[in-house]
């Protein structure tokens, strides 16, 4: 019997990062979202075409870091800032 086996830790490499809005129900594989109608976009198209309008916290595409500018072709027209009364 051969007894080898593969035990690696994952440290810092990440290959493939995937990931499913519970809310939006669409995925994410490696900041390309897959939408459901089977087009590809980024995650700022998946903002302004879903996640700005379901705006729960379980939600996973609500970091403005990770959405980037979200640009007009994206279907999303510039909202007024929002004070959150800091
Ligand atoms: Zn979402």
């Amino acid at each position: 019997m051969g007894g080898a086996y593969c035990n690696r830790v994952n440290s810092m490499t990440n290959p493939s990062q995937e990931q499913t809005c519970p809310v939006c129900g669409v995925t994410i594989i490696d900041d390309v979202v897959q939408f459901s109608n089977g087009s590809k976009g980024t995650r700022a198209r998946l903002y302004a075409r879903v996640c700005q309008y379901a705006q729960k916290p379980e939600c996973i595409n609500q970091d403005k870091a990770l959405i980037g500018e979200v640009l007009q072709e994206d279907g999303f027209m510039e909202a007024p800032p929002i004070n959150f009364g800091q």
